[in-house]
C-alpha cells in the first residue's frame, strides 16, 4: 500500500496524476462537467473525437434501437462460437467496400485490434518498423508479438529506408504507421511508404483511427484519398471516432482475414460486438457515402479555425481536424486548460508520457457540431490565454 501512496503522491507533485471527470456530452458541440466544483454551464467542447457529430445523429440512434429490439442487447458469444450474427457480416461487407478491399474483420475496439493483429502477423524471428509517434495500442501489440521492434523518427522516411536496408532481415517484416497522428495531427507520407514497402517486401499496416470518415471521397480515409489501397496490406480503423459508434476493424485480402480470424487472440477469445453498436456503425458508413457534405463542412470549419488562430497570432501543429498548440511544461499546459475552462472552453492538456517531455500541449479537436461563432470566440480566448499578442494589421 505504501508503494501505491508514494507513487500517487509523486505523480500529484509532478502534475501528472490523472483522474476521472464525469461529463455529459450534449450533442451540440457542448459538454457539461459533472464533477463537484465544475462550472454548471455547458462548455464548448474541443475534446471530442466525434468529428462528424454522428454520435447523436437520429439515424444512428434509430438503427441501434431497431437492432436492440431485433437481436437483443448482447451477441451472446464470441464470433467463432455462436455469436456470429448476420449484422456482423453486413458491417464487414460495408467496411471492405469503404476501404476498397475484398474482406474485413471486426474487433471489440481499436486497442484490441492492434494488440490482436500485430502478434498474429509477426513473432520472435521477425521485425517491425514502427513510427515513433504510433498509438500505445500499436506499441503494446508490438511488445506482445515478441518481434524485434525498430522505432523510426516520426515520418522520417530517409531514416526508415536506412533502417530497412540494414535491418530488414530474411524473415517477415511489418511497417506500421497511422495516417493521421493523434497527438501531432499530421499525416504520414502514404505513397512514399507504399513504395518503400514494395521495395523491401514488407507488409504495410495503416491505422486510420482519426482519418476514417473524415478524408477520402466516400470517407475511406487517407488510403482512399491517396488511392493506395492495393499497397496497404492491413487497413485498420475504428468506429469510435468520426463514425460516432464503437469498435474497430481491419480490411484486407480474404486470405489475410481468414488467417487473422484463426490467429488474432483478441478476436478469438472475446465476445462479439453487441448488435446495437454494430447497427449504429453500419448506419454511420451509409451516411458517409451518401453525405460527403458532412466531411466538407467539417474541413471548411477546420480551415476557418486555423485562419482565425493565425489572425490571433497563434501557431499550431498538424494538418488535419486535430489542432495541437504546444505550451511546454505539463504544469503550464494544465494551467492554460484550466483558464480556458473559466472562459467556457473545454480543451484537454496532453502531457508526458503521452507526448515527449517539454512538449505538453493543448489538443483541440474540431468537430462539425461547432459553429463558426464558436470557433471565432475560441480563437480569441486561446490568444488571451496562451498569451500571444494579436498581430498588427498589415
Ligand atoms: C483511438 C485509437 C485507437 C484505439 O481505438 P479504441 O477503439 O478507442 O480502442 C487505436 N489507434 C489509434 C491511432 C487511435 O487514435
Amino acid at each position: 500500500m505504501d508503494d501505491l501512496t508514494s507513487w500517487l503522491d509523486n505523480q500529484q507533485e509532478r502534475g501528472l496524476l490523472r483522474c476521472l471527470r464525469p461529463a455529459e456530452r450534449l450533442g451540440n458541440g457542448r459538454i457539461r462537467l459533472l464533477a463537484e466544483g465544475s462550472p454548471s454551464r455547458p462548455l464548448l467542447d474541443f475534446s471530442s473525437n466525434d468529428y462528424l457529430g454522428l454520435a447523436h445523429d437520429p439515424r444512428l440512434i434509430a438503427a441501434g434501437k431497431e437492432a436492440l429490439a431485433r437481436y437483443g442487447a448482447g451477441s451472446g458469444a464470441a464470433r467463432l462460437m455462436s455469436g456470429d450474427l448476420e449484422i456482423h457480416h453486413q458491417l464487414e461487407g460495408a467496411v471492405a467496400a469503404l476501404k476498397n478491399k475484398e474482406a474485413a474483420l471486426l474487433f471489440g475496439s481499436g486497442y484490441m485490434a492492434n494488440t490482436g493483429i500485430i502478434p498474429a502477423l509477426v513473432g520472435r524471428h521477425d521485425v517491425i518498423f514502427s513510427d515513433r509517434l504510433n498509438h500505445a495500442s500499436i506499441y503494446d501489440g508490438c511488445r506482445l508479438s515478441g518481434a524485434s521492434t525498430i522505432r523510426f523518427r516520426h515520418n522520417d522516411l530517409t531514416q526508415l529506408s536506412e533502417l530497412l536496408a540494414q535491418k530488414r532481415g530474411a524473415n517477415k517484416a511489418l511497417i506500421i504507421v497511422e495516417s493521421i497522428y493523434s497527438m501531432d495531427g499530421d499525416r504520414c507520407p502514404l505513397a512514399e511508404l507504399a513504395a518503400l514497402k514494395n521495395r523491401y517486401d514488407c507488409l504495410l499496416m495503416v491505422d486510420e483511427a482519426h482519418a476514417t470518415g473524415v478524408y477520402g471521397d466516400s470517407g475511406g480515409g487517407i488510403i482512399e484519398e491517396e488511392g493506395v489501397s492495393e499497397h496497404v496490406d492491413l487497413a485498420m480503423g475504428t468506429f469510435g471516432k468520426a463514425l460516432g459508434s464503437y469498435g474497430a476493424y481491419v480490411a484486407a485480402s480474404p486470405k489475410m482475414i481468414s488467417y487473422l480470424l484463426n490467429r488474432a487472440r483478441s478476436f478469438i477469445f472475446s465476445t462479439a460486438l453487441p448488435p446495437a453498436v454494430v447497427a449504429a456503425s453500419l448506419a454511420a458508413i451509409k451516411i458517409l457515402k451518401e453525405e460527403p457534405g458532412l466531411r466538407q463542412e467539417l474541413l471548411a470549419k477546420v480551415r476557418f479555425f486555423k485562419d482565425r488562430l493565425a489572425q490571433n497570432g497563434l501557431k499550431h501543429l498538424g494538418d488535419s481536424q486535430i489542432v495541437p498548440i504546444v505550451i511546454g511544461e505539463a504544469g503550464q499546459a494544465l494551467a492554460a486548460a484550466s483558464r480556458l475552462q473559466d472562459l467556457g472552453l473545454f480543451v484537454t492538456a496532453v502531457r508526458p508520457p503521452t507526448v515527449p517531455e517539454g512538449s505538453a500541449r493543448l489538443r483541440l479537436s474540431i468537430t462539425r457540431d461547432q459553429t463558426l461563432a464558436d470557433l471565432e470566440s475560441a480563437a480569441i480566448s486561446l490568444a488571451e490565454v496562451v498569451g500571444n499578442p494579436p498581430t498588427p494589421a498589415p
